[in-house]
């Protein structure tokens, strides 16, 4: 018998996924679009008020889309900071969640969560230094370094590392509002639609584009290898689900590394150090489950 019911928010930048339990296995859950911020929370709020009328929850856990503070002293702990997405900047989301239900509230990155959630029950099981990365719409990245979830100054913004930009090969210029050709200003869904004109998942999967957007990928990666050291890469996001993309990229890693990185993990196993997320497009909500459950925890 399970003695405590946990609420997690999977809080994206097209969708609200709401959910009650505490595994892949034993959740009920719901999503919406996101809209305002009034209109989404209040949303949210409805379906847990719903769902435990007979059971109050323990604690709330929540994966957000950012830029967010997450410094616990800060006076602006758990807003939604200065995002270009409408209306949503200086939102104070956790804070509006947690007192409108009145149970303790943990926030994180939506990357940061789907990574708590690989680690616990997907691919980064047993690990204590891995990198999730999603690459939709936009492309973010979190994970742990030595078993906690990374954060430092703020949290990586690994989707606004800047790279190598060939502009003969590519000359559409970037569409990042800050960096204009950063990662995602050239690798993001948003990049690759307007660069060709049409929605990718529109491009056949044997268009010159995918091949561009392994090369970009493969670039990031391939730093982020060099700087963090992961035990392994966990790449996610509607982008990902061409099937040719993930072998291309891993190609491409080796190419950059060179085999300078000396370890068999890359050199002969390459198929299992960069992997699609086992729990899929689940990873972030039963991460923010996790959130919720160790929210004393010292895991942030
Ligand atoms: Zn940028």
């Amino acid at each position: 018998m399970i003695d405590k019911v946990y609420g997690g928010i999977e809080a994206g930048g097209t969708k609200f996924v709401c959910a009650i339990g505490t595994s892949p296995d034993n959740l009920v859950k719901t999503q919406f679009a996101t809209t305002s911020p009034d209109e989404s929370i209040r949303k949210a709020i409805h379906f847990f008020k719903d769902h435990t009328r007979l059971k109050p929850l323990t604690a709330i856990g929540i994966a957000s889309f950012g830029p967010l503070d997450i410094d616990k002293n800060s006076p602006t702990y758990g807003y939604i900071t200065n995002t270009p997405k409408d209306s949503w900047s200086n939102v104070d989301i956790a804070q509006k969640i947690h007192s409108q239900l009145n149970v303790p509230v943990a926030i994180d990155t939506d990357v940061n969560g789907a990574a708590l959630g690989e680690q616990v029950w997907g691919e980064a099981q047993g690990l204590d230094t891995f990198i999730y990365l999603t690459v939709g719409t936009g492309i973010g990245g979190g994970g742990m370094i030595n078993g906690k979830l990374m954060h430092g100054l703020l949290h990586p913004e690994m989707g606004h590392i800047r790279i190598p930009h060939d502009w003969q090969k590519d000359p559409y210029k970037g569409c990042c509002p800050y960096h204009v050709d950063c990662l995602e200003g050239l690798a993001s869904g948003k990049a690759m639609e307007l660069r060709w004109g049409q929605s990718p998942e529109k491009l056949p999967f044997d268009h010159p584009a995918w091949e561009l957007e392994a090369s970009y990928l493969a670039l990031a990666i391939s730093n982020f290898i060099c700087t963090i050291s992961p035990q392994r890469n966990i790449v996610g996001g509607g982008l990902m689900k061409n099937p040719g993309l993930m072998p291309a990229v891993r190609r491409k890693v080796e190419l950059n590394l060179n085999r300078y990185v000396r370890s068999e993990a890359i050199t002969k196993d390459i198929d299992r150090y960069i992997v699609a997320p086992a729990l899929g497009d689940l990873a972030g909500i039963v991460g923010a489950l996790e959130l919720a459950k160790r929210i004393n925890q010292d895991i942030c």
